[in-house]
Order: C-alpha cells, then sequence, then structure tokens
C-alpha cells in the first residue's frame, strides 16, 4: 500500500514537471501495432547511435542521447514483450513479431539535452515515457455504452452487409428461432453464443473490421465466461419495449440483457476509466493498403470501423466519452502503415487516402481544437526501393523477399489519393504481398517516417 502510494506521488510528481508522458498505440488487429512499438523502441534505443531520426530535430541537432527500459508504473498491466520481438527479427530468416493480444505496457526513461539550458550548463534532462498498446477493438465497444440491449441487438443487425450476412447465416439461424420470452437454457445460449464469436472471427480474417462486441475477438483471460455469452436477438426487431420489461428474469431475453449489462460495466467502462482515460497521446495505426488490397466491401467496413473507432477521441462536450470519462488526450496522430509495400511517390497518396477514410472524424477532431496529424509510414521496412528500366522508360518498383523466401521486384500498384470509385475497384491494380522483414547486422530496425511520428508525439517534450 505505501510502495503503491509512493508511486502514485512520484507519479504525480513527474507529471508536474512535465518530465512524464504516457503514450498509448492503437489500431485493430494486423494494423502494425507490435511492429510500430517494437520498432519504437528499438530506435530510442539506439538514439544517439546508429538510428536514423533526422525528422526529430531533438536527434537531428544531437541532443537525444537515448533511452533505457525502467520498470514500469502499473503491476497490473503485461509487460510489452520486446525482447521476444527483437527475437523473431533476429532470427534466421527473420519472423514477424507475435502480434499482442490485450493491454501492455513498457517505460522507456529518454535522456536529452534540453535546448536551451543545455547550451549554458551542458545539463541533461529525463523524460518517462511509458507507451501502451491495446487492440482498437477494444475501442468498438464504445458505442455499445450508449445502447441499452434492444438497441445495440437491433443496430448490429442492421447494419450487415451482404458478405457479411452470409457469415453470420448459421448463427442467425440458431438465434432467430429463440423466444424472448421463453426460459433460459445456459447451455443452448452457451451453444449460439459460440457461433456467434465464431462468425466474428470468421469475419475478421475475411477482412472485416467493424467487429463487436470487440472483446468476442480478443477474449483474454475472459475466454468461455459467461460475460461472453451473449448475443443480438433477432426477435427483438419487432418487439414492444414495455412488454420485455416486464419478462423474468430467467427469460431468454432478460438473461442476456444482464450478460450485456455486465459487459458493459466490467469490461468496456473500466477499460475507460482505468487506462484510456488517463493516455496523454495516441497513434491509431491503419491498415489502408490491405483494406485497398482486399476490396470494396472490406474497405467500406473500415471505413465503419474506424468511424465509430474515433468516436473514442471526440471530445466535443456533449459526446458519449467527455460524458463518461472526461479523457485528456491532448495530441492525435493517424498513420497508414506498411508503407514499405508501395513505392515511395505512392506515399503521399496514401496519406491522403487514410485523411479521406477518415475526414469526417479527422474535422470533428479539429474542430475540437485537438492537434492531429495524418501520415504514412512503416515501421519495419522490408523493401527497397528502386528503379527498372522498361522500354526504355524508367519506373519505380521494390525488391523484398516474400513471407515463402522467394525475392521478387515488383509494382505493387498505384494508391488512389481520394476514397476508391466503382471503376477503380474494376480494374483493380493493387496487388501486394506480404514481405519478410530484412535480415539485420545489428543497429536500429529500418523504417519510414517513424522519426515524424516520433517527434509530433513526444518532440515538444524535448525541448
Ligand atoms: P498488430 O496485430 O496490430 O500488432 O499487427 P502486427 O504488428 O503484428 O503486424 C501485422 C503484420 O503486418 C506483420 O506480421 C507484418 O506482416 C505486417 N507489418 C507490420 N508492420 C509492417 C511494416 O512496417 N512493413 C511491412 N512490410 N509489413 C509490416
Amino acid at each position: 500500500m505505501r510502495q503503491s502510494l509512493t508511486r502514485e506521488l512520484t507519479n504525480l510528481i513527474e507529471r508536474g514537471r512535465d518530465r512524464q508522458l504516457r503514450l498509448a498505440v492503437t489500431g485493430l488487429s494486423r494494423s502494425g501495432k507490435t511492429a510500430f512499438l517494437t520498432s519504437l523502441v528499438n530506435q530510442l534505443r539506439h538514439a544517439g547511435l546508429e538510428a536514423r531520426l533526422d525528422l526529430m530535430p531533438a536527434a537531428r541537432q544531437g541532443r537525444l542521447l537515448g533511452a533505457r527500459r525502467v520498470s514500469q508504473p502499473d503491476l497490473g498491466v503485461p509487460r510489452f514483450p520486446y525482447d521476444q520481438a527483437m527475437a523473431s527479427l533476429d532470427s534466421e530468416p527473420p519472423r514477424w513479431p507475435e502480434p499482442t493480444r490485450g493491454i501492455s505496457e513498457l517505460r522507456l526513461s529518454i535522456r536529452y539535452r534540453p535546448a536551451r539550458r543545455a547550451l549554458l550548463r551542458g545539463e541533461t534532462a529525463e523524460l518517462s515515457l511509458d507507451l501502451f498498446d491495446y487492440p482498437g477493438e477494444w475501442l468498438l465497444d464504445l458505442p455499445l455504452l450508449g445502447h441499452d440491449y434492444p438497441g445495440w441487438s437491433r443496430a448490429m443487425l442492421a447494419g450487415a452487409g451482404e458478405q457479411r450476412r452470409a457469415l453470420l447465416a448459421e448463427w442467425e439461424r440458431a438465434a432467430a428461432r429463440l423466444d424472448p420470452a421463453a426460459e433460459a437454457n445456459e447451455a443452448e445460449l452457451a451453444d449460439i453464443a459460440a457461433l456467434y464469436a465464431r462468425s466474428l472471427q470468421a469475419a475478421r480474417e475475411a477482412g472485416f473490421a467493424n467487429l463487436q462486441p470487440g472483446r468476442f475477438l480478443l477474449p483474454g483471460d475472459l475466454e468461455g465466461a459467461p460475460v461472453l455469452q451473449f448475443f443480438p436477438l433477432p426477435a427483438l426487431a419487432e418487439a414492444d419495449e414495455g412488454a420485455l420489461a416486464k419478462l423474468p428474469p430467467e427469460s431468454i431475453y432478460a438473461t442476456l440483457a444482464a450478460r450485456f449489462r455486465h459487459y458493459q460495466h466490467h469490461i468496456v467502462r473500466p477499460f475507460y476509466r482505468d487506462h484510456f482515460r488517463r493516455f496523454d497521446r495516441q497513434i491509431v495505426l491503419v491498415d489502408v493498403l490491405g483494406a485497398l488490397n482486399a476490396g470494396p466491401e472490406r474497405f467500406e467496413d473500415l471505413s465503419q470501423a474506424l468511424a465509430t473507432l474515433m468516436q473514442s477521441f471526440d471530445y466535443g462536450k456533449r459526446s458519449l466519452l467527455s460524458r463518461l470519462f472526461a479523457p485528456r488526450i491532448d495530441k492525435l496522430a493517424i498513420a497508414a502503415t506498411k508503407a514499405d509495400h508501395v513505392t515511395p511517390e505512392q506515399h503521399a497518396n496514401l496519406t491522403a487516402l487514410l485523411e479521406a477514410l477518415l475526414a469526417e472524424p479527422l474535422q470533428d477532431l479539429r474542430y475540437a481544437n485537438v492537434p492531429v496529424k495524418a501520415l504514412s509510414l512503416a515501421a519495419i521496412r522490408a523493401t527497397e526501393a528502386h528503379e527498372v528500366n522498361h522500354r526504355n522508360e524508367r519506373s519505380p518498383a521494390l525488391r523484398g523477399t516474400t513471407l515463402e523466401g522467394e525475392e521478387v521486384l515488383v509494382f505493387p500498384g498505384e494508391v488512389p489519393a481520394k476514397l476508391p470509385e466503382t471503376d477503380f475497384w474494376a480494374r483493380q491494380g493493387f496487388d501486394f504481398r506480404a514481405f519478410r522483414p530484412a535480415p539485420r547486422e545489428g543497429g536500429a530496425l529500418p523504417h519510414i517516417r517513424l522519426d515524424a511520428a516520433l517527434d509530433w508525439l513526444i518532440g515538444d517534450k524535448l525541448q
């Protein structure tokens, strides 16, 4: 108890001196969070040595001296597995790190020479940077707090497109047979909930992103717990709310509604209250290229998922979030990841497309006066840009090694600068494959513009 009080106090003092920052990294599954955080830690640890951080003035001016890992303050949060991630990248052949599945944390102490004072006295200072990584899927649950169970049920079923619906079919057939007033049978509900969870998993594997509830996809230690055994009830589409409210507690409706409320209060709220509310800065990673590769319905679905996810950054006074949690993020970055999948002259388009995809949330954020920057980056660059001569014309290309180990020289296609229209999908010239990370000879990981992201997120604290 005393120890945790001292820790809280030290944190408070550090924060007061502006020497502590809590930076969170999020994004949907496979958006590149693990690669990003691994590279970020790697770059800062090699700062002042061989890391290439030219887009960070503090590094360019030689004021960034390095960083070391220190023990993290939140003992209940798993530690981000940096060493394991580096071991994967250093294995033979190199492998991508295993993605993290829940929230994790790592604290760095960054040493730098302040811009002004340093000139006079050669003094150094430390910034304590707490890095968090958590699944963007958890943010998809925010709107769930704004619904009651019947409202959520209806919203879930109304929004699904044709392909999504097909994936839900088996669950829907089973769930449609349930009478809300009938007595709940635990085993039956567990089976149907499992079908629902499976259909969400299948939808995710098919490239869909707008999936709720988020913990059904990444249950962590809640696997199999009754709190994860609810689902929308198709019969509620026409049900009368007054009559529903009168159903006995052992009815199917009341049982599922109680689980839904439990999920709201014991899973969604605590994440916002205990973690999210305390982040100072945030970067949201988006695999725009992956969605572009997967076709129009997935792209549209990503767009909806992002709109939902970004509600967690809507600081308007009347937003659900502000009313419930009064968060305090004061700077946000949004990044299109894996930019090394396309040739460098496409990067500007990639950023423009990301901005287009997030046009509305970005507008709201700017209106709410939250500084936000959109950029494209590769946390761990796996390809090299080349030029090839084709019929006497120079054209850009990428050289890389596929996951299967084949060396290729490719032009993956053009990235549209605006939201793609039907004709883009019709003449789809966009096709990229996954690359294997390049072997390293020690030193810092190769990246594209990770330094720009870092500067936006922490540069002002290194003044
Ligand atoms: P997470 O689920 O958000 O943690 O995503 P990961 O960081 O595990 O990334 C998912 C996959 O995307 C990785 O296994 C890589 O195949 C790929 N990836 C992530 N970052 C990069 C990058 O900077 N460049 C390339 N070429 N691929 C990347």
